[in-house]
């Protein structure tokens, strides 16, 4: 399944040094235009490019908000910016961001990622879809001129976590050609136990060890594990009552080799059921 040199053959794309990976908990869309903590950690990450690491071609974003059958790529030049929440604030539905796509290397990576189990190229979404919250809610804090294409992967919710990891094996080699892959999700997810105003210090016990967990088998390159978070029962009911901000951690940690070091930043947790923390592996 696995075959990084396929995309060697991208002509849209040229070849680069390995781009990092970023797995970012994205948590209240209020983060997008709040100034706090994890906005601040996002804007500096998204300075470093262009210093540390070559300004990506193309930014690729596996948001837990967009779920399909079958897997998809959006595919347009200028994918909108899609407000999928409720109950916030004016400002939060002005927000735009008007990054491009790009329909030739969408085009190009359809046709290189296999659905997992099939012969199937990944589908071409050319006008569905385009950018949710999970994906402009922490770029454009990273990438406020909007001038790095963006183009995201949906995740077919019907399927097993190994699948999800199946696909995310095939993104490896797109670090080659200047792609950023960037999950965004949380690694503790439950609104029903939301405790708003809460210090970020403070959790429950079963999200810290949630957390922890996930971060321990991250550390470890334990993929295997990672991918089998149901077997915890009723932890994992308790951390994610449905699974899809957890999913594209697994892209993330399936896309980098096994001696690349998980980096932690942002490990606390908002309103107290929300995990934010986030990895880089560089
Ligand atoms: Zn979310």
């Amino acid at each position: 399944m696995t075959n990084p040199s396929a995309f060697a053959t991208c002509k849209s794309l040229k070849s680069s040094s390995t781009m990092p990976v970023l797995f970012l908990g994205h948590g209240s869309p209020m983060n997008a235009i709040e100034d706090n903590e994890y906005r601040r950690s996002w804007q500096a990450i998204g300075a470093e490019f262009g210093i540390r690491w070559p300004k990506p071609q193309l930014i690729l974003c596996i948001s837990a908000h967009w779920l399909t059958r079958g897997w998809c790529l959006t595919g347009m030049a200028q994918p909108r910016t899609i407000h999928d929440f409720g109950g916030f604030p004016q400002a939060l539905f002005d927000q735009q961001y008007p990054a491009p796509g790009f329909p030739h290397a969408a085009q190009e990576i359809s046709q290189r990622l296999q659905q997992p189990d099939s012969n199937a190229p990944v589908l071409l979404d050319l006008q569905d879809w385009g950018l949710d919250h999970g994906a402009w809610s922490v770029l454009k804090p990273m990438f406020p001129l909007a001038d790095i294409p963006v183009i995201q992967l949906s995740m077919d919710y019907s399927r097993a976590p190994y699948e999800h990891v199946a696909l995310g094996r095939q993104l490896r080699g797109l670090r080659e050609q200047g792609v950023l892959i960037v999950g965004s999700g949380n690694i503790v997810h439950n609104l029903r136990a939301l405790q708003m105003g809460a210090a970020t210090n403070r959790s429950y016990d079963w999200a810290l060890e949630f957390d922890q967990l996930m971060a321990d088998y991250l550390q470890d390159g334990n993929v295997a594990a990672l991918q089998d978070f149901q077997k915890l029962g009723a932890l994992t009911q308790q951390a994610h009552p449905s699974y899809e901000h957890l999913l594209p951690l697994l892209y993330c940690a399936a896309a980098v080799d096994a001696g690349e070091v998980p980096q932690f930043f942002n490990a606390s947790f908002q309103a107290a059921s929300i995990s934010m923390r986030s990895v880089l592996w560089t």
